[in-house]
């Protein structure tokens, strides 16, 4: 035996009913009662609020041995609790807001804000590199200085009649088992939940309250910044009567560089030196991201081999908060010459080490003289392997960099 029926009656259900019962009798009872269907608010509220009591088992239970008073004394489970277009949305799926009071739905906390503006701008490794301050031109909607963000003259401005000011029209429909809440713009008032009167109408905002503005922004880009960093303005965004501005969101996307890879705050590039500075030393010069030329002297007897790895102190990319720089590594690959004088290769003999001999053959083998030709190149059985290899070309392998 329950102490009262009341929540019961309100859902049209007996003190026995499932849960899926009181699901159900919720859902029928909330579509007729909805507002936007013509019901009663507070009855709508009521029987929701029986339904978030019901729908609970422990609540449920409070209730049926000790009523309504059980649930006050319980704290906090008598009133308030959940928003009933929450608990309608939740059930019934679909974005709900709008419907107790104008926009913005029950959920969000603290004032509406308008969106944020984001804005992404593409920088060069050079200016990520130097620091740059850029100016950039946004247009945004700012309160109408005329009508001071009202629309229109005094008492001009009404609340839509159709739509109650929600500015929204909501259309149920029923697909199968589920119940499909539709929202679109109230066409009273095209979606303001407003009427003003034509002659009664601001002339510099045209009642819309807000009139488009240009502003420059300077962007300062700091040293260091990197791909996907942001710089925001405060407050910056679009304005609109009752709500707080957001903010402009700059994102800073580095654009690809010819001769330089980042990783973090270290650069890659890659230097070609020729077959003699390999081997017999030279210099080669890396034009920086500023207007630094760096140059390396290759010392005569320390041989560069094709593919090595080194790496330059201190030449990489400031950090971020501190500017300290990070490395700059080089992968240097080796020009072979294409032909060599034959009368000169005794000089060669003479520098290099010796030539490795063949291996020994085995007394019984067959010899056998071939010709080493070139390959047609689109038949390389290799040619998709080494396109695999030069994917991870830049990569810097610190551990072979034997400085
Ligand atoms: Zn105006
Ligand atoms: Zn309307």
């Amino acid at each position: 035996m329950v102490k009262e029926t009341k929540f019961y009656d309100l859902l049209e259900v007996s003190p026995d009913a499932s849960d899926q019962e009181l699901k159900k009798a919720y859902r029928k009872k909330a579509l007729r009662l909805h507002p936007d269907k013509g019901g009663d608010p507070e009855l709508f509220k009521e029987v929701t609020h029986a339904y978030e009591i019901l729908s609970d088992s422990q609540k449920r239970s409070i209730y049926d041995t000790r009523g309504e008073a059980g649930l006050s004394e319980q704290g906090g489970f008598g009133g308030g609790g959940m928003d009933a277009q929450d608990l309608f949305s939740q059930l019934f799926g679909g974005g709900g807001g709008g419907f107790f009071g104008g926009g913005g739905g029950g959920r969000q906390q603290g004032p509406r804000r308008t969106k944020d503006l984001v804005h992404r701008v593409h920088v060069t490794l050079e200016d990520l590199y130097k620091g740059k301050t850029t100016k950039l031109a946004l247009t945004r909607n700012i309160i109408c200085g005329k009508c001071k963000g009202k629309g229109g003259k005094d008492g001009a401005v009404k609340t839509c009649n159709t739509c109650h000011g929600r500015g929204v029209k909501i259309t149920l429909r029923q697909m199968g088992p589920m119940i499909q809440q539709m929202q679109s713009p109230c066409d009273e008032c095209s979606g303001t939940g407003e009427i003003i009167n034509m002659k009664d109408r601001c002339t510099q905002c045209k009642g819309k309250k807000v009139v488009p503005e240009k502003k420059i922004l300077e962007v300062h880009i700091d040293k260091g910044m990197k791909n996907g960093q942001t710089v925001t303005f405060s407050g910056e965004s679009d304005q609109v009567p009752g709500a707080e501005p957001g903010d402009v969101v700059i994102v800073i996307e580095e654009k690809p560089h010819e001769r330089f890879k980042r990783q973090d705050n270290d650069l890659i590039t890659e230097v070609e030196i020729d077959l003699l500075t390999a081997l017999g030393g030279g210099q080669f010069a890396i034009k920086h991201l500023d207007e630094r030329v760096l140059v390396v002297t290759l010392v005569p007897g320390e041989i560069i081999k094709d593919g090595d790895l080194k790496v330059i102190h201190g030449q990489g990319m400031p950090s971020v908060r501190h500017h300290e720089p990070g490395d700059l590594y080089v992968k240097i690959a080796v020009k072979f010459p294409d032909h060599i004088d034959p009368e000169l290769i005794p000089h060669l003999e003479a520098a290099l080490p010796p030539r490795k001999p063949m291996e020994k053959l085995d007394k019984n083998a067959v010899i056998e003289e071939v010709v080493l030709a070139e390959p047609d190149n689109r038949r390389r059985p290799d040619q998709d392997r080494d396109d695999e290899m030069d994917e991870d070309d830049g990569e810097p392998r610190v551990q072979c960099g034997n400085q």
